[in-house]
């Protein structure tokens, strides 16, 4: 038989490789910046058009290269950074495996302008597909500049995989966030279709962290240090109050370069044990320095994910460490009151001179113009954990959440609930054919305070409550945003809340569908959002958590085609205002769900499709007496 392997030409086995350094506009991004970063650079310039899926360009004032280099640097392998394998055990550089340049040329239009110092005029290569095409010389500033254009112009399917604008950008806007976060001695800028979204210059290490996630980052910051042979830690864990719902805010940086590690996730989680309350992810912000010797980055294209010799030291300093600097800073623990306080020192920190206690002050405190409620959201330090340590809900502050559901028919809640019950049995024998429908006894259980048991007539039904009242708060929500009848509340203070310009970006966006809720805003700007009013029956307490939890959602839905904000909304509110889990309701409390799940259109699943209820008949248990 005839031999049939052959060398894959080089402009292919460039596509295939570019399939694993280049997924998305995002992976251009980090490239380039890492190529500047390496060249030596002290400004850096990003500029992306359509979120990258135009133009990525990335202009540095670094080094440069000569005309034969700038050629060579597209080839595959081709590399200033390493010579032998022994090199890649003491990497001080984020590039070495010469591919990135190669697999971007060949999947995208590229254009190189670069100059050394020491020459007068630069070079101007224009590489389509791994063809040079045109290689000339070019008056141009000492540095380089990369444009890349049109991603995947030549791999449709590829191009076709990338995600909305929104999303491809959020991804590029993390890029530049964890490259920024690295260096704070380079100056970055971003500039988005035209107009500056960022201007970092260079700064301390905190400084650069307020630039980029806002001025009110600051007084969340607690430093965390730590030097021992093996590591040495520097930077910032968010106090506890603080934490979010989402990852987002998570950063490990190992000698500079940006990782995910689960493993040592767990270690700051661990640290926090106790301090969070549960789903709720501390924000940290934190450098390692280990010796190259000891950590093999070359597992994974991106070198994302490294390996560490010994991660269970690591492991452990770094819980010691955050531990530590929650400790010290007052933070951790305050939620045993029993405990003596002297014994909160965490363990024996080899910090040898001791300083004055500081205390906090909270300067921007004015009495007059924050809510009582509010105080504790803009308070640091530990007395704000005791305000904020989970207050038994009350059942009127239960029943107040149904107030608003019931806001235009305008009767109180007493009425409210008498009246819906006998409005919702008509509903409830429509919605259950035959012999399903619900009793008109009062045959409800509560089960672990988690599910409503009922009879029906053929059986019995099993509601999920969590899920069933995300239901009826979901419909009545969208209801109420469609007809834009949702009745507001005037609050007595206005209520600030501080957000960053990201997140602020993400409520501006969802203003009018908020307000249609019943939300006023007197101001939504720069990091501030100022609410006057509020939907009738959403305690004001909750109201920095439905937004959390609204942006948050926002950023983690991948917002394509079907993507509606105004069902964004509506899920996120029923998801954070319905009751929970673990929540003890009455007899009439668990009636009163029941009738109203039954008089939802879609009374089977909630919002995000999960089942609400279960039902089992008789025959069915009779066959498990069998
Ligand atoms: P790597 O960074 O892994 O070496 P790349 O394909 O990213 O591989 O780059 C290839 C080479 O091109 C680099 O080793 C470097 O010598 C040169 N190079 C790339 N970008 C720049 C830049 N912005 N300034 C100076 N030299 C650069
Ligand atoms: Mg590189």
């Amino acid at each position: 038989m005839a031999d049939i392997i052959q060398l894959l030409p080089d402009h292919v086995a460039n596509q295939i490789a570019a399939g694993e350094v280049v997924q998305r506009p995002a992976s251009v991004v980090k490239e380039l910046l890492e190529n500047a970063i390496d060249a030596g650079a002290d400004t850096i310039k990003l500029i992306i058009k359509d979120a990258g899926k135009t133009l990525v360009q990335v202009i540095d004032n670094g080094k440069g290269m000569s005309s034969t280099d700038a050629r060579l640097s597209f080839e595959r392998h081709a590399t200033s950074k390493i010579k032998n394998a022994e090199d890649l055990f003491q990497l001080h550089t984020k590039g070495f495996r010469g591919e990135a340049l190669a697999s971007i040329a060949a999947i995208a239009h590229v254009e190189l302008k670069t100059k050394q110092e020491a020459d007068d005029v630069g070079q101007v290569l224009v590489i389509e597909g791994s063809e040079v095409t045109s290689q000339d010389v070019v008056v141009t500033p000492t540095g380089t500049s990369v444009s890349v254009k049109n991603l995947f112009f030549n791999i449709p399917a590829r191009r076709n995989f990338l995600k909305s604008d929104n999303v491809e950008l959020r991804h590029v806007i993390d890029e530049f966030h964890r490259v920024a976060l690295a260096h704070p001695n380079i100056s970055f800028a971003l500039y988005n279709n035209g107009s500056e979204s960022f201007n970092l210059p260079i700064s301390n290490y905190r400084q650069r962290i307020v630039n980029i996630f806002g001025n009110k980052t600051n007084e969340k910051l607690v430093p965390v240090e730590e030097d021992t042979e093996v590591l040495k830690i520097s930077g910032f864990v968010g106090k506890p109050e603080f934490a979010k719902k989402t990852r987002g805010e998570q950063y490990f940086f190992v000698n500079d370069r940006f990782i995910k590690s689960a493993y040592l996730n767990h270690a700051i989680s661990s640290a926090f044990e106790g301090l969070l309350k549960t789903g709720m992810h501390a924000s940290y912000f934190l450098n390692l320095t280990v010796d190259p010797q000891t950590i093999d980055i070359n597992i994974h294209p991106t070198k994302t994910e490294i390996k560490f010799d010994d991660e269970h030291t690591l492991y452990a300093i770094l819980r010691a460490a955050v531990k530590h600097s929650l400790g010290q800073f007052n933070i951790a623990p305050v939620l045993d009151f029993e405990r003596d306080p002297n014994l909160d020192t965490p363990y024996n920190y080899k910090e040898n001179s001791t300083s004055a206690p500081k205390v906090e002050v909270d300067r921007s405190f004015n009495p007059f113009n924050e809510a009582p409620a509010t105080r504790h959201q803009s308070s640091g330090g530990s007395s704000s954990s005791f305000r904020s340590a989970p207050v038994k809900q009350t059942p009127s502050d239960w029943e107040s959440l149904y107030v608003g559901l019931e806001s235009k028919s305008n009767h109180n809640t007493e009425e409210g609930f008498s009246e819906v019950q006998f409005e919702s049995e008509e509903e409830t024998l429509s919605m259950f054919e035959g012999d399903n429908q619900v009793e008109q006894t009062h045959t409800t259980y509560q089960l672990h305070n988690k599910y409503i048991v009922s009879t029906i007539k053929s059986g019995m039904l099993i509601i999920d409550q969590y899920k069933a009242h995300q239901r009826v708060l979901y419909e009545e929500f969208l209801r109420n945003m469609t007809t834009r009848e949702g009745v507001s509340q005037q609050l007595l203070f206005p209520l600030q809340l501080h957000f960053s310009p990201q997140d602020i970006a993400i409520v501006k966006q969802l203003k009018s569908d908020l307000e249609h809720t019943g939300f006023v805003f007197a101001t939504v700007e720069e990091e501030l959002v100022e609410i006057t009013g509020v939907p009738v029956g959403v305690p004001e307490s909750e109201v920095s958590i439905i937004l959390e939890q609204l942006i948050s959602d926002v950023e983690n839905e991948v917002p394509d085609s079907n993507f509606s904000a105004t069902d964004l909304l509506a899920k996120s509110m029923a998801k954070s205002l319905a009751i929970k889990t673990g929540q003890a309701l009455k007899k009439d409390e668990q009636e009163h769900l029941v009738n109203k799940l039954f008089a939802c259109k879609d009374p089977n699943v909630s919002p995000s499709n999960r089942v609400t209820f279960v039902t089992m008949s008789v025959d069915e248990l009779d066959k498990k007496f069998i």
